[in-house]
């Protein structure tokens, strides 16, 4: 048995962390923090102490930590059948997770397409995107428009579709084709526009634009979140949704919603688009739809572009080994029980106003000048001078956003994401299960650490 420095050092001998600088590690006294096992809506390290789960490990565990009963259900699903592909067979788990997601999805859709990641699932939408306009007439479609600041995740394409300039740079050249809109930061926007429907309707006529500026006949889709991650928990007022909706229509565009974080509960629905009320014509979703104690994604799409597919010949010549996964899908039928048993997403629509209002509270800092987001999604961002909304620099943000708030926020016992990708912000979605007394714990939290924020720029 590996003792706990053998592991340590193993880790740092062998491992390739994703999104990591790992020379801190190297340094004298730097240390990979190893997760052991966790409970609920905490998790431990190696040395015994103890996290608050504040982004639900990645935006994946939304029931919480420790639940047997998925555990169990993957155990009896491969007993029964281990795995098998989903190359011209289907499997009765996947079947019985497709009807049920189409169950809760919007009206309009009509199958899923299963991935093992929310990355590939958006690489389906514009495959299938592109394909479907090829079968149905208008070859050249095949353009994509997507949100400044937005992720979509890191394969060729999806990497394509993302919005993040320094994310995509030491990958040049990547899939040509893609082209960004404005996103609804409303914090930014304010004093340029009246009202947040203004500048909704203002944003929404940017797709339009870009539309026309690349030529209709050329572009496929536009995809976004519902409420956009990257940046910090962008939300959009229902106009812009129905206006996009309408331009989409307008010019044949496909409408994709990436609702990789926002599925499963995350904003009060099993899907935002529920929320917001508007018809994407594909979703994606990822992450919690097994609470992430098995890899699956999907790609969920509408009557009319599975038509051309279900005729003659045709084929999407396109899939993944592992792709609906039968113990994944029988996980992500127990994680539905669990959501339902337990009222979750209405319990996040009841709760939101509560945990808003306790974060709202944050506001007299002189560090914090945003708290925005939706359901139990929450971006709080900091600025260097309130009133101004100054931005940091980024020297200050690598002071800050890099150095600070991370392991001051850890030492805190508080697991939250400090995010430096433009806007300075914390990015917090716990388990959907913690209600008011968490809300307070994560406030009382975040007011020490931010409270000597400022010192440290
Ligand atoms: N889309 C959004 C909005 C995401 O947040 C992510 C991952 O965080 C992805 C796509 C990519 O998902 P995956 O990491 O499962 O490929």
């Amino acid at each position: 048995e590996a003792t706990p420095k053998m592991l340590q050092q193993a880790a740092k001998d062998n491992m390739f962390l994703h999104f990591t600088r790992h020379s801190p590690f190297y340094a004298k006294n730097g240390e990979i923090p190893i997760i052991t096992h966790a409970q609920g809506h905490h998790f431990w390290d190696q040395n015994g102490k103890r996290y608050f789960d504040g982004i639900s490990s990645l935006f994946s565990v939304n029931v919480g930590h420790g639940r047997d009963r998925l555990a169990e259900a993957a155990a009896k699903q491969m007993k029964e059948l281990d795995y098998f592909p989903l190359w011209s067979h289907a499997h009765k788990p996947g079947i019985e997770l497709s009807e049920r997601l189409l169950s809760y999805a919007p009206k309009n859709l009509s199958r899923v397409f299963f991935t093992t990641g929310g990355g590939e699932a958006n690489e389906t939408a514009w495959k299938l995107a592109k394909q479907y306009f090829k079968m149905t007439g208008k070859p050249m479609k095949h353009k994509v428009l997507t949100r400044s600041v937005a992720y979509h995740g890191t394969s060729h394409g999806a990497l394509s579709l993302t919005g993040i300039p320094s994310m995509k740079k030491a990958f040049e050249p990547l899939v040509p084709s893609t082209f960004r809109v404005p996103n609804t930061n409303w914090y930014r926007a304010q004093d340029q526009f009246e009202t947040e429907e203004e500048f909704g309707q203002w944003a929404a006529d940017r797709v339009e634009e870009m539309i026309l500026f690349e030529d209709p006949d050329t572009v496929a889709a536009f995809f976004m979140e519902p409420v956009q991650n990257s940046g910090g928990c962008f939300t959009a007022p229902k106009v812009y949704f129905d206006r996009v909706r309408e331009i989409c229509d307008k010019y044949d565009v496909l409408l994709v919603a990436d609702e990789v974080i926002c599925g499963f509960g995350r904003i009060g629905n099993w899907f935002a688009s529920i929320t917001y009320d508007f018809q994407p014509d594909m979703i994606t979703c990822a992450k919690a739809i097994t609470s992430g104690y098995l890899p699956l994604a999907g790609t969920i799409v509408s009557d009319k572009i599975y038509e051309p597919f279900s005729k003659g010949t045709t084929t999407f010549p396109h899939g993944y080994t592992f792709a609906g996964h039968p113990a994944a899908c029988a996980v992500a039928l127990e994680n539905l029980d669990i959501f339902e048993e337990e009222g979750l997403n209405a319990r996040v629509r009841e709760n939101s106003p509560i945990f808003r209002a306790e974060l709202e509270n944050l506001k007299s800092l002189p560090i914090v000048g945003d708290v925005r987001g939706d359901g139990y999604f929450f971006a709080i961002e900091l600025v260097a001078d309130q009133a101004k909304k100054t931005k940091f620099t980024a020297e200050q943000r690598e002071k800050l956003l890099r150095g600070y708030l991370p392991e001051a926020m850890l030492n805190a016992g508080l697991y939250a994401r400090a995010d430096d990708r433009q806007d300075s912000v914390i990015t917090l979605a716990p388990p959907l299960t913690v209600g008011p007394a968490e809300f307070v714990e994560i406030r009382q939290i975040l007011e020490n650490v931010l409270a000597d924020g400022l010192n440290h720029i």
